[in-house]
Formats: C-alpha cells, sequence, structure tokens
C-alpha cells in the first residue's frame, strides 16, 4: 500500500492557491519548489520526508531545497536531507549558497546529502531514466511490493520512459502544452495531454495523473480538453488537485478524504 499526496500540480509557475509540481508518495518527495518546505511544515510533515528527489533545477521544481537547507541551518539542530538529482546538483545548490551567503555557504550546505543519479542508475527501489527536456533531467519509477508509481518530471516522449515505465500502476505525467501542439511541445521539452496518454496506453499503465498544466498562462477552464483529448486515448486519466490524497494498493488507486 501507497500513499500519494499531490502538494502542487501546476505547471511552471503558481497560480491561485496551487504552486508547482511536488507529490508525496509515502516518505519520499518527488520534486520541491520554493513553497513546498513551508507547506510540508504547516502539515507537520515536515519531519516525515526521508528522501527528495530533485527531476530537474529548474525554479519550479527545484528551490524549495534551497528554502530547506537554509531553514535547517537556521533551526540548528543539526538535522540533514538527502537529496537525490541529476548531475550538477550539489554544485547548483553551492552556487547558489556562496552567492547568498559566502563565509557560511558550506554549513549551509552540509544540511544535504547529495547523491547524483544518471539514467540507468538504481538506488533501492528508484530507478531513474533520461528525460528529455531543457536541461539535464530525469524521469523516476518507484517499485513497492504491491504498487508502482512512475513520474516523468519535465520530458517529451521518448522510447527510454516507455521502456522503463512498462506496467506501472500510477503514471504521473507532465502536460504542459494544450492538444494540438505536440511539434512545439517537442522542441521544448514538454508534452501535450494526448502525449501523455499515448505513453500511458503504450505503457499499460492503469492510472494516468496529468500534472504541470499551464494555468498561468491559459486559466483553470484548459482542465476541460485536457481530459477530453487524454481520456479518448486513455480512459482512466485523471488531473488531481492541490493536497488530493490517493492510495494505491494492489493495482486499484482509491481516494481517500
Ligand atoms: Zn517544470
Ligand atoms: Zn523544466
Amino acid at each position: 500500500m501507497v500513499e500519494i499526496v499531490f502538494l502542487g500540480t501546476a505547471g511552471s509557475t503558481f497560480f491561485g492557491d496551487n504552486f508547482t509540481p511536488s507529490i508525496l508518495v509515502d516518505n519520499i518527495l518527488l520534486d520541491c519548489p520554493s513553497p513546498c518546505p513551508y507547506t510540508l511544515s504547516r502539515l507537520g510533515w515536515l519531519d516525515k520526508i526521508q528522501l527528495i528527489l530533485l527531476t530537474h533545477v529548474h525554479p519550479d521544481h527545484s528551490l524549495g531545497v534551497l528554502e530547506l537547507l537554509w531553514h535547517l541551518w537556521i533551526e540548528g539542530k543539526g538535522r540533514r536531507i538527502q537529496v537525490i538529482g541529476p548531475t550538477g546538483t550539489h554544485k547548483f545548490f553551492e552556487n547558489l549558497l556562496r552567492e547568498i551567503h559566502p563565509s557560511k555557504y558550506q554549513d549551509i550546505l552540509s544540511h544535504g546529502v547529495f547523491f547524483e543519479a544518471e539514467p540507468s542508475t538504481k538506488i533501492g527501489n528508484i530507478s531513474f531514466y533520461r528525460a528529455k527536456h531543457t536541461v539535464k533531467a530525469l524521469a523516476a519509477r518507484l517499485d513497492f511490493r504491491d504498487a508502482s508509481v512512475c513520474y516523468t518530471g519535465d520530458t517529451s516522449p521518448t522510447r527510454e520512459l516507455e521502456e522503463g515505465f512498462r506496467d506501472c500502476d500510477l503514471l504521473i505525467h507532465e502536460a504542459t502544452y494544450p492538444p494540438g501542439m505536440e511539434e512545439e511541445a517537442e522542441k521544448d521539452g514538454h508534452s501535450t495531454p494526448i502525449q501523455a496518454a499515448n505513453t500511458a496506453r503504450k505503457v499499460n499503465a492503469k492510472y494516468l495523473a496529468l500534472i504541470h498544466l499551464p494555468y498561468a498562462r491559459l486559466g483553470p477552464q484548459i482542465e476541460e480538453t485536457y481530459l477530453s483529448s487524454a481520456k479518448k486515448i486513455f480512459s482512466n486519466t485523471f488531473i488531481p488537485k492541490p493536497m488530493d490524497k490517493f492510495i494505491l494498493e494492489g493495482g486499484n488507486l482509491g481516494y481517500k478524504s
């Protein structure tokens, strides 16, 4: 049994009270934008995070790690957080912190235990794959005893992901561009709901969650078009709302109120 909480689902920038992608899968946090540590603290969940998995360093996915390192340093309890990201992740935060606090940046950075994953790396129950984006980016598959969750981060469709995500229970797929803009999406290292649904069908997923929608640019009404275009290809598609909780067990996804 796996618990999944969608903390933020908006694409590229926040919209209303919805922030950018951040999903809690048991005690693993998939991506960590800047509002994320505060949200976890407000919910009393900050201590339950064992690992943060960053798909790439774009701010809508990563800057919460900076906030969290700063918080752990100020808090002064010597707590550290594990962070896995693509090659260059450690340097990225080191450079930022050196600018922010030249005399203490190493102390602040030491609150993170960084591990840089290459595509094809497997760490415990997490397998990493190369995502096709504008910067070095990873996608991940999390296998549990009776459930599997795959997360694309930001990507256009690739053969490697189709192979790695085979037979997963829940596919969490980005859909940044509207249906009909497949070519533009691909050029920009993103996907449309049609491409996400095609991948879900090809990999034989049980459920498809569409996230990273362009709410700020196209408004919330975009959901209708997204959902109908994806459902024509893959009927078990849904668009999660922030703070939606689900239990995945034995291949069945149940909403938890
Ligand atoms: Zn993004
Ligand atoms: Zn990105």
